[in-house]
């Protein structure tokens, strides 16, 4: 008799751990054999969450945004190397290559994304700042400012069987560059490539300790550990997902809840579309695409293929035909398209819908009972062919049932407004599809599906290439949002620096100018300025401070200099150079200076000229005229050093002031923030 596979270990507070007893097995997809055996019985969760609120956290709250995505980078390229093995295993649970790249590559990519993201987007600080500075009084004295910061407890995240590695990465990341520390409770079905996954990270030792730890089994009574500071990200059925957002700890205990759910997302074939169009390949290779990669285990699979109803025939036969091409079997083999589905249990579940789809849907391609394999055991491999079935009008089950499997349904619609109505009752999905190359109905349709979906992809013969290199219909992308509303849970991951605010706490802070400024390490209007005498533009990173300033000399703008700007800029319009015409404008009353010509006077006003620590300026933001500048006035600059953010990978950094131009009334002409490089050390180290 063979031995019991081993059983799969837990990361818990630093040491890796099997659960007690022989633990349940895990079968192979495709053999049917114990691949490993997982049990958390014993598996002290107590202690993981004090690790992680204890250690972790404090570990990675000591870091700033900058830091935190740089490990994340670094990380991402450790994993590059592992993949081979995760693909390996992958092949246990029925993956093809292709599909195990989708989730292993597609993991990693998503860290690169955070990475590039938390670097750029986000300040080299522990804080972010939401929005502008209210002003609360008309002395100034009273600002407030939102802001947004880490929470101190712990994210845990909570898996589904169909992609353990993106899964788990894609909620790793946010939830680390917002300074949480996270436990990873993979679906047992496929937990031994989430604990390969997880060794991976562990060995590299690249994250700070407690910042990563694993549950692999069953989640037990973890809920009953969380705390206000803490969440769950939830990503699974939407049965599980109901017995979680019951859970007292949710309902009472203040505990955050994020949840994925399943989904019968839609593709709609536009009115537009006929036969002779390259929109309708597309819209029939998206179906086929769906049904078929990971073999339709995906909860962003296009479920529902709603199509006018005189292109019923047409698009169900081209379906049929390209699904006739499909190889099922052995995914490990190089002719296989199509491998099997994670468990027998869940072929079994996909049959049963199937079976609950048929009382409103006859079966137009496929046999749910047999399917013609590549090197495969029928009896032993959960093995599915693709299902099509053609609802009939009315049909109540393909709005309702999930098949998470290679099943779709084709539905038809006489009307546009019909299409709408259909896709909106999926009750909320994660991703609808539409395939048009009419802008009007685009937007009409889009309109339309939009407060029933999280993501909407548009289809038509321009984009099409380049979408399906991004992943098409089925990709969340780590750049955009991921998540659904109704049905798909409601929760919303991904959509880049927006799902790492999602994890932190936004608070509004009221407090006089010079605290605002200390607390939130930018310069805010109305605190002090320090001129020092020296002109900041020769000091180095290292010592420039928050609130260094220039004020500078005023400069009269007379009718010359409006003269020569409109000659050399080509710029002419009327309000510069017709003195009739601008005293007839109704802003002016008479020739001004244009804006760029002020604020190009500004720079000759506050540069100090000589070569030093300012290397360079990149732009401007925020940039606003406020008061007209008309023939004589003056106009002088005040400069005022509103951010430092040291790069962590250059020898300088950026520097963000805040620039005042007013004219000789005081009053402000033009507002905006300059943006320099500055050397971190001045003569360079
Ligand atoms: P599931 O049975 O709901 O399991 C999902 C996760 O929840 C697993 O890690 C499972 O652990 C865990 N779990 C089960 N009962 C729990 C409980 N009482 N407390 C805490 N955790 C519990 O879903 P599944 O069958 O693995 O996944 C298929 C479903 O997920 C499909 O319906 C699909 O649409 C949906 N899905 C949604 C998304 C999305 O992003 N929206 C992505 C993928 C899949 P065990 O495995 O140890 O039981």
């Amino acid at each position: 008799m063979s031995q019991p596979a081993r059983v799969l270990q837990s990361y818990v507070a630093g040491s890796w751990q099997a659960g007690d007893g022989e633990g349940d097995p895990l079968l192979d997809a495709v053999t049917g054999d114990e691949v490993a055996r997982v049990s958390s019985r014993g598996i002290d969760l107590r202690a993981m969450v004090d690790h992680a609120r204890t250690t972790g956290g404090p570990a990675v709250r000591a870091l700033t945004f900058h830091e935190r995505a740089g490990l994340l980078k670094a990380l991402a390229k450790h994993l590059d190397g592992a993949k081979d093995e995760l693909y390996a295993l992958s092949l246990h649970t029925g993956a093809t290559r292709r599909d195990a790249m989708i989730d292993v590559d597609g993991g990693i990519g998503t860290l690169f994304s955070y990475a590039s993201k938390g670097a750029r987007e986000l300040p080299n600080d522990t804080i972010v700042l939401d929005g502008d500075l209210e002003r609360l009084s008309r002395g100034g004295t009273f600002v407030g400012q939102h802001v947004y910061t880490s929470r101190p407890g712990v994210a845990v995240q909570v898996n589904a069987f169909n992609f353990p590695v993106w899964g788990l990465l894609e909620k790793l990341a946010p939830a680390f560059l917002a300074g949480l520390p996270t436990i990873a409770k993979p679906a047992s079905q496929t937990a031994y490539v989430a604990e390969a996954l997880v060794r991976a990270v562990i060995d590299s030792g690249i994250l700070p300790a407690g910042s990563l730890q694993l549950l692999c089994g069953s989640a037990g009574s973890l809920l009953d550990e969380l705390g206000e500071q803490d969440s769950v990200a939830f990503t699974g059925s939407a049965h599980t997902a109901g017995l979680l957002s019951g859970h007292r700890a949710v309902v009472h205990g203040g505990v955050r809840l994020g949840v994925e759910a399943d989904s019968l997302n839609c593709s709609i074939l536009g009115p537009d579309v006929t036969a002779d169009d390259p929109e309708l390949d597309l819209f029939v290779k998206g179906v086929v695409t769906e049904m078929t990669v990971k073999a339709g285990q995906k909860c962003t699979a296009i479920r529902r293929a709603i199509v006018p109803a005189p292109m019923a025939e047409t698009v169900v036969d081209a379906i049929a035909a390209r699904l006739a091409k499909v190889t099922v079997g052995n995914p490990a083999h190089e002719d296989v398209r199509m491998g099997a589905l994670a468990s027998l249990g869940q072929r079994d579940d996909v049959r049963k819908a199937v079976e609950a789809l048929r009382s409103s849907a006859e079966i137009v391609y496929g046999d749910p009972a047999s399917v013609e394999l590549v090197d495969a055991d029928a009896e032993r491999g959960a093995f599915l062919g693709p299902i099509l079935l053609r609802a009939s009008a009315g049909a109540v089950e393909p709005h309702d049932v999930e098949p998470f499997g290679p099943v779709s349904t084709v539905l038809t619609y006489d009307t546009v407004d019909e299409a709408i109505a259909l896709a909106a009752r999926g009750r909320g999905s994660l991703v609808g599809s539409l395939v048009t190359h009419d802008g009007d109905l685009a937007r009409r349709v889009v309109l339309g599906l939009a407060p029933w979906h999280g993501r909407i992809l548009v289809l038509d013969r321009d984009d099409a290439a380049e979408a399906a290199q991004a992943g098409g219909h089925g990709s969340p992308l780590p750049v955009l949002v991921h998540g659904g509303p109704g049905r798909a849970g409601g929760g919303e991951e991904l959509g880049g620096a927006r799902a790492v605010l999602h994890h932190l706490q936004r608070s509004a802070i009221q407090a006089s100018p010079d605290l605002m400024t200390a607390i939130t390490g930018r310069w805010t209007t109305g605190s002090q300025r320090r001129d020092d005498g020296v002109h900041p533009f020769r000091k180095s990173l290292a010592e420039l401070r928050i609130g260094d300033t220039i004020t500078s000399a005023a400069r009269v703008v007379t009718g010359a200099d409006i003269e020569r700007f409109a000659d050399l800029t080509g710029d002419t319009f009327y309000a510069h150079t017709d003195p009739v015409a601008a005293a007839a404008n109704p802003l002016f009353g008479g020739i001004v200076a244009h804006g760029y010509l002020v604020v190009s006077l500004a720079a000759g006003l506050f540069v100090d000229p000589d070569p030093g620590p300012v290397l360079a300026n990149f732009g401007v933001d925020r940039l606003r005229f406020l008061t007209p500048v008309k023939v004589d006035d003056s106009v002088r600059v005040a400069l005022t050093v509103k951010e430092i953010t040291p790069r962590a990978t250059a020898d300088y950094g950026e520097v963000r002031w805040d620039a005042v131009v007013s004219n000789q009334d005081d009053q402000p002409v033009a507002t905006y923030d300059v943006l320099t490089l500055v050397a971190k050390t001045w003569p360079p180290a």
